[in-house]
């Protein structure tokens, strides 16, 4: 079986007293144990030693991005190895965000997850379709050709979690039915199954993110091929823990 995953990806918020105030949360928390689901919040990069420090030892923390190749003369940057070398064990890459307004395009990403794995990250892969997209009826072809460009630059998915986040749905308020989401997310590993193999299709988790909250988790997460979710705006609240709660 595929364990339930639940990330929380922070953005681009908060202040050292806020980030040391939601730990304190999640570490108060009662909450189904390791094996029943993995949990990861993913801080800006400056938090990340102190939330790594803080948090609790049955969750973990992911970096929001890193660089494509090994550093150096990139400034601006953090690469993949200083990420290791702070223990960070995951990292986001091909948010939806970064795509949009940093212009990453899909081959950029490939690079990136390829590198990072590499490197011995574990890493979250976000896809998804814009609601022109969406309208156009090409959701498949563009999370296809997303998942292609990585698919095409790793052979080892075993640290791979892609979440399929539509663009629709980030911040909005408006979140994918379950119904959506499970149409996605089948598809998808349907393609996965025909162009990578029929152990990953089975293996890997895909999880749903865009304006998942504490009221719309369970509905999401009792679809077959929702294997978790990837949480923003509603992680840094204290009904990030009623998400990690819909695994079981
Ligand atoms: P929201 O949950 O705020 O819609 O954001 C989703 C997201 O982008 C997670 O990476």
């Amino acid at each position: 079986g595929r364990k339930f995953f639940v990330g929380g990806n922070w953005k681009c918020n908060g202040t050292t007293e806020e980030v040391k105030k939601i730990v304190t949360t999640l570490n108060e928390a009662q909450v189904p144990g390791e094996d029943i689901v993995e949990v990861v919040v993913s801080p800006p990069f400056v938090f990340l030693p102190v939330v790594k420090s803080l948090l609790r030892s049955d969750f973990h923390v992911a970096a929001q991005n890193c660089w494509v190749r090994k550093g150096g003369a990139f400034t601006g940057e953090v690469s993949a190895e200083m990420l290791v070398n702070l223990g960070i064990p995951w990292v986001i890459l091909g948010h939806s965000e970064r795509r949009q307004l940093l212009n990453e395009s899909n081959e950029f990403v490939g690079d990136k997850v390829a590198y990072a794995l590499a490197q011995g990250l574990k890493v979250i892969a976000c896809i998804g379709e814009t609601l022109e997209q969406r309208e156009a009826g090409s959701t498949m072809a563009v999370v296809a050709e997303q998942t292609k460009a990585i698919a095409a630059k790793i052979s080892n998915w075993d640290n791979v979690v892609l979440a399929y986040e539509p663009v629709w749905a980030i911040g909005t308020g408006k979140v994918a039915t379950p119904a959506q989401a499970q149409e996605v997310h089948a598809e998808l590993r349907k393609w996965i199954e025909s162009n990578v193999s029929a152990e990953v299709a089975s293996s890997v988790r895909i999880i749903y993110g865009g304006s998942v909250n504490g009221g719309n988790c369970n509905e999401l997460a009792a679809k077959g091929d929702v294997d978790g979710f990837l949480v923003g705006g509603a992680s840094l609240k204290p009904e990030f823990i009623d998400i990690i709660k819909s695994a079981t």
